[in-house]
């Protein structure tokens, strides 16, 4: 069988607009019915990343957020709630109300669900994962919809259906995700698993202003003008791939997504609905597109100290908040604010460096980069 993917072309958050472009989707898909019955009590997740005003692109839009959820209740659901565990977990809805999400839920008489509690879940048929820690929000719920944003990210490339369930994933048991599997493949298996596990019934991907760049926090707003729908997580970030002219076998997500039984990715295995993804291709889309060919290389750490893209704080954009130091999960900290003060940007120990780019990722005021040695150009990362 197929996957079933819906694109759908919409150019601006007009809420209008917005909601009839997933009202479309979800019809092309089999309608709501046929996919999340009425009796379920239902989770909406967003990507809620971090405190960041709609416009930049780095949280789900609330109008996207809101056609969703309208949707639902039009169609009579009414055991409905949302919510998210934050990269920075200290108060989520606070995060919620900063990025306009907090409104739409308060709209529609929905309350957050319990993110910073949750406890250890067993899942037997983990492939290369058999426990997780997972938030009571998400554990309560019958069905999740997915309701993630178009964004690059440092480590997996791209952030989409399978990437965002990272914020089921209580407190910061996330950034110990980190530290537990470092390197692409093993954190993209991981997260493999944590979606076989949640299985949402839903995935809406938020691609109408997307992020290209330094994402997942501190990229570039890019106008991609597509809604993406679908029930199948992988079709979903492989349609997001086409869009942007990157080979889905690169994304680790994507890759043991059909490994591990997830979905599907292939052109054969795919029913693409909707617009034609021809029309809506951006294809000098700033994402990482050379293959990595240090494979299990880069958990030696000289081989990551030569050879990895490195985060790199910019000094002159640097507040010295310190968010960055409490967002490594590296035991002993891979940065550090010389003599304990914060007179000078935080100091990097790159031996210690596992290359999570967590600190890159929560950085407030876009002051960390990455960039890629000389050699690691050479002998690392292939055009
Ligand atoms: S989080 Fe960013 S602004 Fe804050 S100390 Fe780190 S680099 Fe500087
Ligand atoms: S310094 Fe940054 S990239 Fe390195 S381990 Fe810590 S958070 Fe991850």
């Amino acid at each position: 069988m197929t996957s079933k993917v819906a694109v759908i072309r919409c150019d601006s958050y007009d809420e209008e607009q917005v909601y009839k472009a997933v009202k479309e989707g979800i019809a092309l898909i089999g309608g709501l019915e046929c996919i999340v019955p009425k009796s379920d009590r239902i989770l909406f997740k967003p990507n809620l990343l971090n405190k960041a005003a709609p416009d930049k692109a780095v949280t789900t839009h609330p109008s996207v957020f809101d056609a969703v959820i309208r949707l639902f209740k039009e169609q009579g659901y009414d055991n409905m709630f949302y919510g998210d565990s934050p990269g920075n977990p200290t108060n989520p809805e606070k995060i919620a109300e900063g990025c306009g999400i907090k409104q739409v839920g308060e709209k529609y008489g929905l309350k957050y669900g319990e993110f910073n509690k949750g406890k250890t879940v067993n899942f037997p048929e983990g492939r290369f994962v058999k426990q997780f820690e997972i938030s009571e929000g998400a554990l309560e719920a019958d069905a999740i919809i997915n309701v993630c944003k178009m964004k690059t990210h440092q480590l997996g490339r791209i952030t989409g259906g399978v990437k965002n369930l990272l914020g089921c994933v209580y407190g910061l048991n996330k950034g110990m995700c980190h530290a537990k599997f470092p390197d692409p493949e093993s954190f993209g298996k991981m997260l493999v698993d944590l979606s076989r596990y949640l299985a949402p019934k839903l995935h809406i991907m938020d691609g109408i202003v997307a992020m290209e760049g330094n994402g997942p926090f501190s990229g570039t707003q890019v106008n991609m003008n597509v809604l993406l729908i679908s029930t199948d997580p992988v079709a979903l970030d492989a349609v997001f791939c086409k869009l942007i002219n990157l080979d889905p076998s690169l994304v680790p997500t994507i890759k043991y997504g059909e490994e591990f039984g997830l979905g599907k990715y292939r052109d054969e295995d795919l029913e693409i609905l909707g617009a034609e993804v021809s029309d809506l291709i951006k294809a000098d889309f700033d994402v990482s597109r050379e293959a990595a060919r240090a494979g299990k290389w880069q958990n030696l750490s000289v081989v990551r100290s030569l050879l990895l893209k490195k985060p790199v704080i910019m000094a002159e954009k640097c507040i010295k908040c310190g968010v960055c130091v409490d967002a490594c999960p590296v035991e002993g900290k891979a940065m550090y604010f010389k003599d304990d003060k914060r007179q000078n940007p935080p100091l990097y120990r790159y031996d210690k460096c596992i290359r999570c780019y967590c600190c890159q990722e929560m950085c407030p005021e876009k002051a960390i980069t990455v960039k890629t040695p000389a050699l690691g150009k050479l002998l690392i990362y292939k055009k």
